[in-house]
């Protein structure tokens, strides 16, 4: 008998990685996910979610989830196109176009799956995309099964995407000019209205993607198109549900031809089961909740701009952030690892983020603000990043 294990490599490769010191534990959560929680034990300032404004715990959406699972079960028993589509995942699209005031929206499983599969099933290998070297790995294995020639253009250059689109605009095939609106590592905006106007000038199909902005910028959370007021020049708008919403899913909001067209042909929506009707309910009651309290986003601007403040103050680099997304930089990955340790020792959760999720010596411990973290907790974990920080020596020289 062959005794040899085949998948040996997986185990020197994980070996690599502890030694290295970049190995990921997973931090086990043992309460809900507010602004303090509990993980492994520990009762900690929560500044690792995407929770922003607080729904992961509002009163509203977890009774509309119990109440949608009392009359509906937990399940829907099968894929959007057999027999899985259900009157809340309509009514959860009907909301959400509604609220985005375009034509017509579907909903995915998750964000990820709403940008990889959209992505995929409107272009073929006769097409381009035209990407943003930072954008999201669901573009980016979008990119990849869609089979379209992928032309990455340096980070929010949008002088080198134009450039880019006016060397394809004497061949053939469908353009795809696409870009987060809001990045996740680095919390910059995209420079959309350059990109739109490029994308207009040589008839490219603009697409952006809105999770770390669902909820966050535009009016009650309308996302990135709605703050640069674009209404007209973005054709593929993409949200998460996962985020500021509170609960899990992403949609894609367009014209009806588009979202009649995904329906037909994007494969997680094809191949893989809607969402339980209590998640539904839940998504359908949070839009109900951000236009209601519109002083949810508000906080959340304030306690960004006071954490950022303060962290500045204190001496760290916390590089070209707009928005509650922040970046502490630290040089090399394993120093973000030890600083996010160091950090949760003293009560604050904020994930170390190294290569190769983020470019070699631009490792990071990354904070996210919530509208829910109170003074008091903010400054508590002002307090532990500058003990911390100093500590290792991370603070520039005033
Ligand atoms: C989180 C994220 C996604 C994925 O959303 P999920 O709903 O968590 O799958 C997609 N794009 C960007 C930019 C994200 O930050």
């Amino acid at each position: 008998m062959n005794t040899s294990n085949p998948l040996k490599y997986l185990g020197d490769q994980l070996e690599s990685w502890r030694t290295a010191g970049t190995f990921q534990r997973l931090r086990v959560l043992e309460s809900v996910s507010a602004a303090r929680s509990r993980f492994d034990g520990y009762d900690v300032i929560n500044l690792a979610s995407n929770n922003y404004l607080g729904l992961t715990t509002h009163p509203k959406l977890i009774e509309a989830a119990i109440e949608a699972a009392g009359q509906y079960g937990v399940g829907s028993g099968a894929v959007r196109t057999i027999s899985g589509t259900m009157t809340l995942h309509m009514q959860l699209e009907e909301r959400i176009a509604r609220f985005k005031n375009v034509e017509a929206c579907v909903v995915f499983q998750s964000g990820f799956a709403a940008n990889a599969g959209t992505v995929a099933a409107i272009l073929g290998s006769e097409d381009h995309i035209i990407s943003d070297e930072l954008n999201h790995a669901s573009i980016i294995d979008g990119c990849r099964l869609s089979k379209a020639k992928i032309h990455v253009f340096p980070h929010k250059d949008a002088a080198k995407a134009e450039e880019i689109l006016r060397q394809l605009s004497t061949g053939s095939g469908h353009k795809l000019l696409i870009s987060d609106g809001v990045f996740s590592m680095d919390g910059d905006i995209a420079p959309l209205p350059a990109l739109v106007k490029a994308a207009e000038q040589y008839g490219a199909i603009m697409m952006v993607d809105d999770a770390h902005s669902s909820g966050v910028l535009g009016r009650t959370g309308r996302g990135t198109v709605d703050h640069f007021d674009l209404h007209e020049g973005v054709h593929i708008q993409v949200g998460t549900l996962s985020k500021a919403i509170g609960v899990l899913g992403g949609y894609v909001c367009g014209s009806r031809d588009l979202i009649e067209f995904l329906y037909q042909r994007a494969r997680p929506f094809l191949f893989s089961t809607s969402h339980p009707p209590a998640v539904a309910a839940a998504c359908l009651a949070a839009f109900d909740v951000l236009e209601e309290e519109p002083e949810r986003i508000k906080q959340l601007w304030d306690n960004t701009k006071y954490f950022k403040q303060h962290l500045k103050a204190r001496g760290f680099d916390i590089g070209v952030s707009e928005t509650p997304i922040t970046p502490v930089f630290v040089g090399e990955a394993k120093t973000a690892h030890q600083f996010s340790v160091a950090l949760f020792e003293e009560g604050v959760l904020a994930t170390g983020i190294g290569y190769p999720t983020v470019p070699e010596g631009k490792a990071r411990v990354r904070a996210i603000v919530t509208a829910t973290h109170s003074r008091a907790e903010l400054d508590r974990a002002l307090e532990v990043f500058a003990l911390v920080g100093k500590r290792m020596g991370l603070l520039k020289a005033a």
